[in-house]
């Protein structure tokens, strides 16, 4: 396939290079003059075009991996110049606000989620195999053309693909990813509230994997996690309510030194665990 990829970050620049390495021929179109010499240098993509201009005729698909805010109006630029056949998906992380809108401008648009990434953002830290293993999100109904073509792309990545509906996605994704962001970004802010600086030095020194693993999400790109509570803000609200009623639990366990109690939860929280993460 001929594949266009827009948004030349840490996502756009991780798919090309998957895409390449399975053959396809990929091109491709970011913001800033630097990104797109990275891209171009490094083999990344192997031509470009700019957004709002003529692309190649014989493009199959294109995926749009610029920041949420970006995915409809890079879309509305590019329509115009697009061959009819040629298939349109995006990687945002909030599915409701886009694919009403990108099925409107487009007929064969239809939106994606892959659930994949780490702390870092830009096209230095475009990887293989980021996409290896992990869950994507299809946004319609297996057995129809265009979504079943846009779920063998994300397979042929490694992923594993669950077709849903645009609203369920963003309710499912406030619990499993836009909430830990903000309970992880809120433990590394709280953190440093102990007052005792020689304390909370030592406690730097000695934060090891436990922390390392809870606090990373909250350590990552701070454009995406404001962009993720700005465009699925009633699903991240509600779920930030239930969060804080389990806390409030868990603490008052604790002042009521109800230990037995507090065990039986933690013994629960331990077996859900394993629903999420298997
Ligand atoms: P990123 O590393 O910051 O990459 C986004 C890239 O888009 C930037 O490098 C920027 O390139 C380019 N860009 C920004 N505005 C643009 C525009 N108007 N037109 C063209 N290019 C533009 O972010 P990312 O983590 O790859 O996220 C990209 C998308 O993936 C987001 O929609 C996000 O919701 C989604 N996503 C992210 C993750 C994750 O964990 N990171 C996971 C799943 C989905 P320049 O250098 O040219 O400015």
């Amino acid at each position: 396939m001929k594949v266009g990829i827009i948004g030349l970050g840490l996502i756009g620049g991780s798919l090309a290079l998957d895409l390449q390495a399975l053959g396809h021929r990929v091109w491709g179109s970011s913001r800033r003059p630097e990104t797109i010499h990275t891209a171009l240098e490094s083999g990344v993509i192997e031509a470009y075009f700019p957004i709002g201009s003529e692309i190649p005729q014989d493009t199959d698909l294109v995926i749009i991996c610029t920041p949420i805010d970006g995915i409809i109006p890079t879309l509305a630029q590019i329509v115009a110049y697009l061959p009819p056949s040629t298939m349109v998906t995006d990687v945002g992380s909030v599915k409701s606000p886009i694919v009403t809108p990108g099925r409107a401008l487009w007929h064969n648009f239809v939106g994606s989620h892959p659930m994949a990434g780490n702390n870092h953002s830009g096209i230095k830290w475009a990887q293989q195999n980021l996409f290896q293993g992990r869950p994507c999100a299809v946004i319609g109904k297996a057995g129809e053309t265009l979504t079943d073509r846009i779920g063998e792309l994300w397979r042929s990545v490694g992923m594993e693909v669950y077709f849903c509906e645009a609203e369920d996605h963003d309710r499912a994704v406030a619990w499993v990813s836009h909430l830990p962001v903000m309970v992880s970004a809120a433990l590394n802010l709280a953190c440093v509230q102990e007052q005792n600086i020689p304390v909370r030095i030592l406690g730097e020194k000695l934060a090891s994997s436990g922390f390392a693993d809870t606090s990373r999400v909250g350590g990552g790109n701070p454009e995406l996690g404001r962009m993720m509570a700005q465009s699925n803000r009633a699903a991240l609200l509600y779920a930030i309510d239930r969060y804080q009623e389990v806390l409030a639990e868990i603490k008052e366990q604790i002042a009521l030194e109800a230990w037995h109690e507090l065990e039986a939860l933690l013994q629960n929280a331990h077996h859900l665990r394993q629903s999420y993460c298997n």
